[in-house]
């Protein structure tokens, strides 16, 4: 094949007249002599080797280089002007596939198409050779990509900064219904999208000690003698806005070696200790921690932290150094941080270590500048998620940093005692350093204290934050307290993901949705239209046939189109409660098998999310789950209304199927544990009934899409908390029909005879269940038969559908990102 040198890919030989240039023109004809040169000149085959994904990296990098004209502009308009600008710190940034969202965004779908099939390719067959970057592990690093989004798309300068991680969340695969974690090999082909710069660099001190000194002007100072080095490399990836040129940046860190310290190991002649630690050094950034792992103070998940905030902060010093006439006190005006979750809230002390070591400011100001500076976002209410350090651990790893927290604690608790005298218990609860089961880190209390604004991400979870886990933080601060409930971009969750949808609601209202989704509206004056009732169920209908074709062929399953979709997909965690989903399905499959006459509206349930390696019981869900499945499935009485599907490695790609195809969404966590979710909200934006409790954003979704257009069930949050305080008791829960379910997991009926494999299950049901399934039994099987009756009134069902789209635009994080701008950041759009 290589044989005929000649051969080479379709080249500049046959120039169009270039009206557009072929990097930056938005023509189709522009864009084909784009592709044509990076075939030659990127990619460097002969015509005859090209396949699909050598036009799709040909493809994804013309379109890089009209985003990378935006970005340049973009980035010099913003220091023209002087604008402030939003740095989000994230772990986790879940981006999902980035072909499809930059040609919309960049409004270039039609010409890519156009393009690519003059040199003989199909864009959706394009589209499919992209690995998507897992680097996240569900719901807070999805957020964080729709920030990045809707920033970029309201015009606001911002950098997203995290970790370049080399493997990010493991691949699922179900072997005989269990799940198997496979490495999430992402850069195996390469990432066109990130521009690698070696020179935006910086060095990362580890371990050590500090050494306090006093300068030649005869003042105290500290120096970190550090144990270890290592350098960060900037990943730069430009995130383009849609409809206008903005165009910001995803600046994610990857660890290197640094090689001067290895010349030491040379000197001695140990060339392989100084190969081992350029290896060491390297696994820094090598994986993503999957999440609801019991904590077990991994220090290279620290390590991982800091690195991170350490490159992110001295980048942002350094470009404020570059800056005319600014000094470093002007850090508030200039930059708003973001802390995403605790993950990178040991940047309260990194600052503070940068200002008062390495810049001489006094302590009064650099903290002053650090609050200023400051936000964080609390995401978690569950105890068990609240991040903490071994403070020993701790000590040894950062010890410059575990002496700046004292001195933070010291002077935070002198303030608490003075506006709450003669309160010991509220000193030692508010304390940066823990005393319970060994001295420990508080995070959570770091960042609360080093931020001029602390939010929840649902008005139900920013209220308990203030009663419960922040209540002594919210009496010493309330100022300090807001709500920023969470959304969803519907550019990728909409337009991208449901095509057939984004066509009718063009056709119905007109393309401004897509930057306002608040004109989702405007569909209210067609929910008594037949005619557009008919075209809505066309469009649902096209959407659960293509998901039922993806679970054939990735999970065996064949799914009827017209039956009820019932689908839930999010990580796997008891808090989540999909065992009641399956008690639900038992339920029925119990009652189809006693009653041989009984008829029941046809259902799919639809599962799908991945459980953390080390989550015991997750991981027996997820067995459970396909357990009842192949029971069900396989059993003539009862697959013809019941079928149960387990879609394996649910990510973002695999999301744009599932949720557009979705008949009813089921957002069932015990009330007060889930802080907002936003899985809820893609599948209302897409025209889904929630079944749900009153729990995280639930509770707004349900005042929006009005009470008549939502199945609510269960206790809420007080309710939960009276049962807990008078001790639960799981057996005064248990009627008739839940007995007989619960034994018949824990008999074998679903396993083949095998009593032990699902008796942990049934026995922490049944014994030891913080999070109260049996107790929301009833009511939830009882919501489920309402669902039932109300999926046979099709118009019925049908106009609720339309009402639940139409009022999702409050769920889009163009307007939870407004809100941050104008509350917490006090950035404004520029325009490029
Ligand atoms: C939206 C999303 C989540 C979060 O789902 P919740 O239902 O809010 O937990 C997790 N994973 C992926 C891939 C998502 O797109």
């Amino acid at each position: 094949m290589l044989r005929v040198m000649t051969d080479v890919a379709p080249a500049a030989a046959s120039p169009a007249p270039a009206h557009e240039h072929s990097r930056t023109g938005l023509s189709a004809d522009a864009l084909r002599r784009g592709i044509v040169d990076h075939l030659r000149y990127s990619i460097g085959r002969p015509a005859a080797a090209l396949r699909p994904e050598h036009y799709y990296r040909a493809l994804a990098l013309a379109v890089r280089d009209r985003m990378q004209n935006n970005r340049v502009a973009s980035t010099q308009t913003s220091l023209d002007l002087g604008r402030k600008v939003t740095c989000y710190l994230s772990a986790e940034f879940l981006m999902g596939p980035q072909l499809g969202a930059n040609l919309l965004n960049l409004q270039i779908e039609s010409a890519a198409r156009a393009a690519l099939a003059e040199l003989g390719q199909d864009l959706d067959q394009v589209l499919a050779c992209e690995e998507e970057p897992g680097l996240g592990n569900g719901g807070l690093g999805r957020l964080a990509a729709c920030y990045l989004d809707s920033l970029a798309t309201l015009e606001r300068p911002a950098i997203g900064y995290g970790i370049r991680y080399e493997f990010g969340i493991f691949d699922q695969e179900i072997h005989d219904g269990w799940q198997v974690e496979k490495t999430d090999n992402w850069l195996d082909n390469g990432n066109p999208w990130e521009i690698a710069k070696p020179d935006v660099s910086y060095l990362v001190n580890w371990g050590g000690y500090a050494e306090h000194y006093t300068d030649d002007a005869g003042h105290d100072r500290v120096r970190w003698v550090p144990g270890r080095v290592l350098k960060g490399v900037a990943y730069d990836t430009p995130i383009q806005g849609y409809g206008v040129k903005t165009c910001n940046v995803l600046t994610l860190w990857s660890a290197r070696a640094v090689k001067s310290f290895a010349l030491d190991a040379f000197n001695t002649g140990d060339y392989y200790k100084a190969v081992e630690d350029e290896v060491n050094s390297e696994t820094v950034t090598k994986v993503l921690y999957p999440n609801d792992e019991p904590e077990v103070g991994k220090r290279l998940r620290l390590l991982q932290q800091y690195f991170f905030v350490s490159c992110s902060l001295q980048h942002v010093l350094h470009i404020m150094d570059d800056l005319a006439d600014v000094s470093v006190h002007e850090l508030p005006e200039r930059f708003a941080l973001q802390l995403n979750d605790t993950h990178p809230s040991i940047g309260v002390a990194e600052l503070m270590r940068l200002l008062v070591d390495e810049r001489q400011l006094g302590w009064d100001e650099a903290w002053d500048i650090t609050v200023a500076t400051f936000g964080y976002t609390n995401h978690t209410l569950l105890p068990e998620a609240l991040e903490t350090w071994p403070l020993a651990m701790f000590g040894e790893s950062l010890p410059r940093h575990l002496e700046i927290i004292y001195e933070i604690n010291r002077r935070f608790l002198d303030e608490v005692a003075e506006k709450f005298p003669g309160d010991p218990d509220r000193l030692r609860r508010m304390s940066l350093i823990g005393e319970d089961n060994g001295k420990s880190v508080r995070m959570a209390h770091l960042a609360t204290v080093g931020s001029h604004a602390v939010n929840g991400v649902a008005a139900l979870h920013s209220e308990l934050l203030k009663s419960s886990v922040l209540k002594d933080f919210y009496e010493m601060w309330p100022e300090r307290f807001s709500n920023k409930t969470n959304g969803v971009t519907p550019r990728r969750f909409l337009a991208l993901a449901n095509p057939g949808l984004r066509e009718l609601l063009d056709d119905t209202i007109g393309e401004g949705w897509l930057s306002d989704p608040v004109r989702l509206r405007g569909l209210e004056s067609f929910v008594d239209d037949p005619a557009f009732g008919d075209r809505w169920r066309a469009v649902k209908r096209a959407n659960k046939a293509r998901l039922a074709e993806y679970i054939l062929a990735s999970a065996g399953v064949d799914l009827n189109p017209d039956w009820l979709f019932d689908i839930q997909v999010k990580r796997i965690h008891e808090y989540k409660r999909q065992h009641l989903n399956v008690l639900h399905i038992a339920t029925l499959y119990h009652r189809l098998k006693q009653n041989p006459g009984l008829e029941i509206p046809p259902r799919a349930f639809i599962f799908g999310g991945k459980a953390a390696p080390g989550y015991f019981l997750a991981k027996r869900i997820i067995k459970l789950i396909n357990a009842v499945g192949e029971t069900v499935n396989n059993d003539p009485d009862v697959n013809r209304f019941l079928k149960v599907a387990f879609v394996p490695n649910f990510n973002v790609q695999n999301a744009h199927l599932i949720y557009p195809a979705a008949d009813l969404s089921e957002q069932i966590s015990t009330a007060g544990k889930e802080a907002s979710g936003t899985g809820n909200m893609k599948f209302m934006m897409n025209g889904a009934l929630t079944i749900g409790t009153l729990d995280g954003a639930n509770v707004e979704m349900r005042t929006e899409a009005g009470a008549e257009n939502f199945f609510l069930f269960g206790l809420t949050v007080d309710e939960v908390e009276e049962i807990k305080r008078g001790g639960y008791r799981p057996s005064d829960y248990t009627d008739a029909e839940l007995a007989t379910v619960l034994d018949l997991i824990a008999s074998g009926a679903f396993s083949h005879g095998d009593t032990e494999v699902f008796r942990p299950l049934a026995d922490n049901l049944r014994h030891d269940d913080p999070f109260l399934v049996l107790a929301d039994y009833q009511s939830y099987v009882a919501c489920q038969d309402r669902v039932s009756v109300a999926w046979q009134d099709i118009p019925a069902w049908t106009r609720m559908s339309i009402r639940n789209t139409a009022r999702s635009g409050k769920f889009s994080s163009d307007r939870a990102i407004t809100e941050y701008c104008d509350d917490i950041w006090g950035v404004g759009p520029v325009t490029v």
